[in-house]
């Protein structure tokens, strides 16, 4: 990792990186950073002549040698400095919550649009909305594309920023054309690199932010943080990464809460975790003692599944969505918590 004097390098300082480093077999990938662009070394990066060259450049503060099994998303990387902003929230300041119905019903728009300004009035900072589903079973609903026009308009009504998941490289273009501002990357598609490849080549050079799920089985957490630098990779490190239960499920809940990774997730990597606690539990009575879980553990904020009539909600909302009056009880509590661990935060020992 290249890390530059200057706030980034200009054309001839990265065309001259880019030779040296060609004849030691390896590429040069720019990361904007909030701070600074900093100039990952793509390939084997050890040779100490390659290293020495970069080094004796005047515009070159120092190499950064992470050993680590994901350099961009590490603690120690240069990227640790950067902040993200979600609608009014900046990242690890304030909590952040995401709220709104599993799945945009494209038969009833209008419960999505009130549930957009429930959401809002509720305190919940940015909107989300299913526009493409995941089922288990194939013969369940699995979203229409015409919802896209449903979320966009939510949007515009409420200035939210929207959340919407994608599993194929098509919904990628059209969520970014009607102004997605965060793409989920769902727990079944969370160890597709293929997919994660394409979501990171299409937000390169953009202000969008992935919701990253951990993936559905009970992965290592360096795995879940991996999946996370193939995102990266591609120059945009607005990646925020989202515990969301894992197979199998503890016996009552539909799965394994796991909210208690967001320390561990903290020690290795300088991503904001949001913790989704709907799919986790499953069931909305069960949800606000998580989502307080979650914040108690440190979370930088919750993705939360709520819609104004529950009952008449599809997809997940029937059984797990709360209704807006408690998701402002909820978002009071969390907000509360939060706020008590931020006045007591100690930096987290390197
Ligand atoms: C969802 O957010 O509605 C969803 C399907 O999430 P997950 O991928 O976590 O199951
Ligand atoms: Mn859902």
């Amino acid at each position: 990792m290249i890390l530059p004097k200057p706030s980034r390098l200009s054309p001839e300082q990265v065309a001259e990186i880019t030779a040296i480093v060609s004849e030691f077999g390896c590429t040069v990938q720019p990361i904007v950073g909030t701070v600074r662009t900093i100039y990952a070394i793509v390939g084997d990066e050890r040779d100490e002549l390659m290293i020495n060259r970069l080094e004796g450049l005047e515009y070159v503060e120092r190499i950064d040698r992470i050993q680590s099994p994901f350099k961009l998303m590490d603690r120690r990387s240069d990227l640790a400095s950067g902040r993200l902003r979600i609608g009014s929230v900046t990242l690890g300041d304030g909590l952040l919550v995401i709220a709104g119905q599993c799945t945009i019903d494209p038969k009833n728009p209008n419960y999505f649009i009130e549930t957009a300004h429930a959401v809002r009035e509720a305190g919940a900072h940015a909107l989300r909305g299913g526009v493409w589903k995941p089922r288990t079973n194939p013969y369940s609903f699995q979203g229409d594309s015409k919802s896209l026009e449903i979320l966009a308009e939510a949007a515009r009504q409420t200035g939210l920023p929207v959340v919407t998941e994608v599993m194929e490289a098509e919904h990628i273009g059209l969520a970014l054309d009607v102004g997605v501002d965060v793409l989920q990357i769902g727990a079944r598609n969370a160890l597709n690199y293929s997919l994660l490849r394409q979501v990171g080549r299409a937000i390169a050079g953009r202000s969008t932010a992935v919701l990253l799920k951990r993936s559905i089985h009970m992965g290592p957490v360096n795995e879940f943080i991996s999946a996370a630098e193939y995102i990266v990779n591609f120059g945009n490190p607005n990646v925020i990464l989202c515990p969301r239960g894992t197979a199998p499920g503890l016996d009552g809940y539909r799965y394994q809460p796991d909210e208690s990774i967001t320390p561990l997730l903290k020690e290795k990597t300088w991503a904001a975790v949001v913790v989704d606690p709907s799919h986790s539990v499953g069931k909305a009575s069960y949800v606000p003692a998580c989502a307080l879980a979650a914040t108690a553990y440190g979370a930088d904020g919750l993705a939360i599944e709520a819609h104004v009539s529950p009952s008449h909600g599809i997809g997940d909302d029937p059984k797990q969505a709360l209704t807006p009056a408690v998701l402002s009880d909820v978002i009071a509590q969390a907000r509360t918590i939060h706020a008590l661990r931020r006045q007591n935060q100690k930096p987290v020992p390197a």
